[in-house]
């Protein structure tokens, strides 16, 4: 079991109203007929699932999505009865576990199909293709004939869903995304029988891409209000609205005088006097070590980390003094998210995903 701080000031706020406001602003964008399917992965990229998926019900959302069978079995112990779709692959020694809790799972190889013994009751597929992400499913016309032959055959399969994923969704530059949507066009006017859900998009796709001829979207990093990539920022069909901000406490704050270091190694040397502070927070809340150097805020006034990063806690420098218990905002306005990704190297995505366990969350409005 995971131990949760709630015994120390580092926390993670989570806006109710900011994630509902995404969800309805993107449902208003799409047309009437099609579905949003909440993406609730990963502990909803870092933002609770279970919380998540409460909102995203009352803001209209059809169904979820999510990335292994254990994400889909806690839904359903929570008591959520909408489609839910596990987007990667299970086990075959777990199909008849989903068939009896009624989850979708996703075929992207007949032979999982032929090897699945008789279940006596109905498991929901979905197909995957593979368009050009290269990652699951079917990447030929033949193969989509056999999966569709092999559900024909049996009683207990239900041809729910077919689905792709797309690779450059997020990019303004078309050309690649083009191809997919072409070729999963095509594959779907092949089937005999269309499935009642054919949905392609993700978030970037949702916000950007005519979803006419289809019934649903995956909806993921927009619900959280966070931007698919930095490049289709500007072209946003709305505003999104971050939900999650990450804050922690002044616990120590010292002179330091010239010729003090700061931290493992004593990477960082005080050329002048001044003020800094210990922040209770570390790697091990996924405040990892490449923060260093980051600058977090108080009061909206960026103020940078120094020297190393710890397992449990972090220096900052402060520009004055501050007294003990001020609050420190580590992801939030104006240190956005999408300013640590560029700082670590990496994406939105990863920086709510990272914040651990170990940081309580605590639900606003
Ligand atoms: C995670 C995931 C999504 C959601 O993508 P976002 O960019 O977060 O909207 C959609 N489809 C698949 C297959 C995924 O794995």
């Amino acid at each position: 079991m995971a131990v949760t701080g709630w015994h120390r000031p580092t926390w993670v706020e989570i806006n109710r109203a900011n994630i509902r406001a995404n969800i309805e602003n993107e449902r208003r964008h799409l047309p009437e007929k099609v579905d949003l399917l909440a993406v609730v992965k990963a502990d909803a990229y870092g933002h609770g699932m279970l919380e998540v998926a409460h909102i995203a019900k009352d803001a209209g959302a059809r169904g979820f999505c999510v990335a292994i069978l254990d994400e889909a079995l806690a839904l359903r112990e929570a008591g959520f009865d909408e489609l839910v779709l596990v987007m990667g692959a299970v086990p075959l020694e777990y199909a008849k576990l989903a068939a009896e809790k009624q989850i979708s799972v996703t075929v992207f190889d007949v032979d999982w199909l032929r090897q699945l013994p008789e279940l006596k009751i109905p498991l929901r597929i979905h197909l995957k293709v593979d368009t050009g992400m290269g990652r699951l499913g079917v990447r030929s016309f033949d193969a989509v004939r056999d999966v569709e032959d092999e559900i024909a055959k049996r009683q207990d399969l239900v041809f729910e869903g077919i689905f792709t994923h797309f690779a450059t969704a997020d990019q303004l530059e078309t050309s690649y995304f083009e191809k997919q949507l072409g070729c999963f066009k095509e594959v779907v006017a092949s089937l005999k029988e269309r499935p009642a859900i054919i949905h392609c998009a993700n978030s970037a796709a949702a916000l950007l891409q005519n979803q006419h001829d289809f019934d649903a979207v995956r909806f993921g990093i927009s619900m959280y209000g966070l931007t698919p990539s930095l490049e289709i920022a500007p072209v946003l069909p709305f505003a999104l609205r971050p939900a999650l901000s990450f804050y922690t406490e002044i616990v120590q704050v010292k002179e330091l005088a010239a010729g003090d270091c700061v931290s493992y190694g004593a990477t960082y040397e005080r050329k002048s006097q001044e003020w800094v502070a210990t922040l209770p927070v570390g790697y091990a809340d996924g405040f990892i070590r490449a923060y260093s150097g980051f600058e977090v805020s108080i009061d909206g006034e960026r103020m940078p980390v120094i020297g190393r990063v710890c397992m449990d806690q972090c220096i900052i420098r402060l520009p004055r003094y501050y007294p003990t218990g001020t609050k420190v905002t580590l992801i939030g306005e104006p240190n956005t998210a999408d300013e640590a990704a560029s700082h670590l190297g990496t994406i939105n995505y990863e920086v709510t995903c990272l914040i651990s366990e170990r940081v309580p969350k605590k639900y606003i409005l």
